[in-house]
């Protein structure tokens, strides 16, 4: 049975795949980057047992702002206020150096709303295993461990936000440092 929820989810994914519609994710396959945000809402549903449609709305929209040419007014027209806030809440602040962009996610996710951080743990479960699988082609072993360092780093700083994401986004980030590292050794 289709109902208003379905919808408004059905509408944010065709957003969010027009705003993408030109983007591939770094890999060396070229996934269409509407694969990541659907995944990662999906995480949050199935993993998460996230019923709000609020939080799942903002997982397929979580990176139009970020990555496109999307206006917050477009958002909150189309989805609402609270929409984009959670939105704005993952957004990083492109006008700072990555370095800087980084070291902010380690130390100032603590302070977000509950959703912006489990929204948060949701995309580095889907980072961490397209680093795994799908890793951009000029990324060496050491970039990809790096990046599972700085994500149990982020991690660190909202332990206690939900049990069953941060379970998997640690048993992912370990997964990953033996699947590299056996990569590694064999070449
Ligand atoms: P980036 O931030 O440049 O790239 C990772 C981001 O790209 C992800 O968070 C994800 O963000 C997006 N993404 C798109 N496609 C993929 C994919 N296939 N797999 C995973 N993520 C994807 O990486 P970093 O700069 O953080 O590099 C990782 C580490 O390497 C760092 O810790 C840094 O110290 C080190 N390093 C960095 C260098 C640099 O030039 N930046 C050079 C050498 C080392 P989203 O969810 O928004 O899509
Ligand atoms: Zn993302």
């Amino acid at each position: 049975m289709i109902n208003n929820s379905t919808v408004r989810l059905l509408k944010a994914m065709a957003f969010a795949a027009d705003k993408h519609r030109f983007q591939k994710r770094k890999d060396s396959a070229g996934t269409p980057y509407i694969n990541h945000p659907i995944h990662v809402a999906q995480i949050l549903a199935e993993t998460g047992r996230v019923e709000d449609e609020t939080l799942l709305i903002a997982a397929i929209l979580h990176d139009t702002i970020e990555d496109t040419e999307t206006r917050p007014e477009e958002i909150r027209e189309l989805f609402g206020q609270d929409v984009l806030d959670i939105v704005m809440e993952v957004t990083d602040d492109k006008s700072l150096p990555k370095a800087e962009r980084k070291k902010l996610q380690v130390t100032q996710s603590s302070k977000k709303s509950e959703s912006a951080r489990k929204l948060k743990i949701a995309d580095k479960i889907c980072n961490v295993t397209d680093i795994i699988h799908h890793p951009p082609g000029n990324w060496d072993t050491e970039r990809r461990l790096e990046y599972l360092d700085w994500c149990e780093q982020v991690l660190h700083g909202i332990r206690g936000t939900h049990d069953q994401l941060e379970d998997q986004l640690i048993r992912i980030i370990n997964e990953g440092r033996a699947i590299i590292g056996s990569e590694q050794t064999v070449h």
